[in-house]
Formats: C-alpha cells, sequence, structure tokens
C-alpha cells in the first residue's frame, strides 16, 4: 500500500493516518493531503503584539487555487 501523497510505500513501522475519505497517508504527508484534497479555506495573515490575528487584505483565499502539476508523459 502507498501513501497517495508522496506515492512512497507505507511501513508497518510508522504511524499511518486514515483519512475520512479512505485515503492512507503517512503522519508527515498529512497536512499535504488535507491541502490539496479537501482545501480548506483559511486566512492568511500575522499575529501582532496583542495576540490579535490581522488577516492580510487581498491575500485572503477563500477559493483555494491549488496549482494543478499535470504530468506529461
Ligand atoms: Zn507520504
Ligand atoms: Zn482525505
Amino acid at each position: 500500500m502507498n501513501c497517495t501523497v508522496c506515492g512512497n510505500p507505507l511501513l508497518f513501522d510508522r504511524v499511518v493516518f486514515h483519512c475520512s475519505c479512505g485515503a492512507f497517508v503517512h503522519a508527515h504527508c498529512w497536512d499535504k493531503h488535507v491541502l490539496q484534497t479537501h482545501k480548506p479555506t483559511f486566512e492568511v495573515g500575522s499575529v501582532d503584539l496583542n495576540g490579535e490575528f490581522k488577516p492580510r487584505e487581498n491575500e485572503t483565499e477563500e477559493q483555494t487555487q491549488v496549482k494543478q502539476v499535470t504530468t506529461s508523459n
């Protein structure tokens, strides 16, 4: 069985994440899987000295456009 993110084999002695969508991924590939497959909405910004989140204007990604890597064989 291979990781759906990186394509490398899942090893029996390593932690494997089984996503609710059915994908099996390495623990270190998990965030990539979530970002690429499930595309959660998020805001890009920074935290000021008061600990308040300040979203950056024009960088709010409501519709995350992930560059699709097209492999041409
Ligand atoms: Zn992987
Ligand atoms: Zn998933």
